[in-house]
């Protein structure tokens, strides 16, 4: 009898992870990093990833809405305002995953803040795993301080397919949810991907902002809800990478962006 391959190795198929870019939201430097001057604006990448797996492709977060943007846009002015998103037609969530031609069977959503959920309503009927705080609290908003209330009617509209999780969940041999609790939103999760030849690599999203944000100082980002949660991500993170001698990628980190690769595997 034949040894068992790993089920990534059956009938060919393999494990590959894609970088989507999805344009560049500007955000207030003091919002990335506590402490940093304000009145700077800083260029950072929107992401999305793709974890193409035999067993079913995964889509981790979905950008901005295209339609968020403009004097009829979804965005709030303010938001409009503090956080402009810019790219091209091609840097939206539809076109990018039309360029990979992968069908997508799952949606992991690091959190519901605008440029994380805003491709949700594309995916009608299928799962969209999300923290169970975070989901209770986007629902709950009766302001647009932290989530777009205009999506969220979309969204209610829509009856999507969530599936709200309150702790880790391994999906497949290669990719694990990670539960980051609360800290920059009410919920956060993030993703481990083991590849087999680029390695373990950890989103982070926005659990951590940038490099900043990280070992060895830990500097808190300006935008959060729970500090002590956000400290306590921060270091799990750390020791997590530690453990499997994983990369971790940060969530809106222009120089990280900049050096990553389309596809890995
Ligand atoms: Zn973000």
């Amino acid at each position: 009898m034949a040894p068992r391959q790993p089920t990534d190795q059956r009938n060919g198929a393999a494990v590959r992870l894609h970088v989507l870019d999805l344009g560049r939201l500007s955000m207030d430097a003091s919002l990335l990093v506590a402490g940093d001057p304000p009145g700077v604006a800083v260029q950072t990448p929107v992401a999305a990833y793709v974890i193409e797996h035999p067993g079913g492709n995964i889509l981790f977060d979905t950008g901005c809405h295209p339609r968020a943007m403009g004097e009829n846009g979804l965005w709030p002015p303010e938001y409009q305002r503090d956080f402009p998103w810019s790219g091209r037609p091609e840097n939206l969530l539809p076109a990018r995953l039309a360029v990979l031609g992968l069908d997508i069977a799952t949606v992991v959503l690091s959190h519901l803040h605008n440029d994380h959920s805003g491709g949700v309503e594309f995916f009608p009927g299928t799962p969209l795993i999300v923290h169970a705080d975070e989901l209770a609290a986007a629902f709950a908003a009766t302001d647009d301080s932290s989530y777009v209330r205009a999506e969220t009617a979309i969204w209610r509209a829509k009856n999507l397919n969530w599936q709200p999780i309150r702790s880790g969940l391994r999906l497949n041999d290669a990719v694990t949810i990670l539960d980051w609790g609360p800290g920059h939103a009410a919920g956060m999760l993030g993703l481990h991907i083991r590849l087999p030849n680029s390695g373990d690599i950890i989103l982070a999203s926005d659990a951590l902002y940038c490099a900043a944000n990280y070992a060895p100082n830990f500097r808190l980002p300006g935008l959060l809800v729970d500090e002590a949660g956000c400290a306590a991500t921060a270091r799990r993170i750390a020791a997590l990478a530690g453990r499997f001698q994983a990369e971790v990628w940060f969530g809106h980190d222009g120089a990280q962006f900049a050096s990553l690769e389309a596809c890995y595997d």
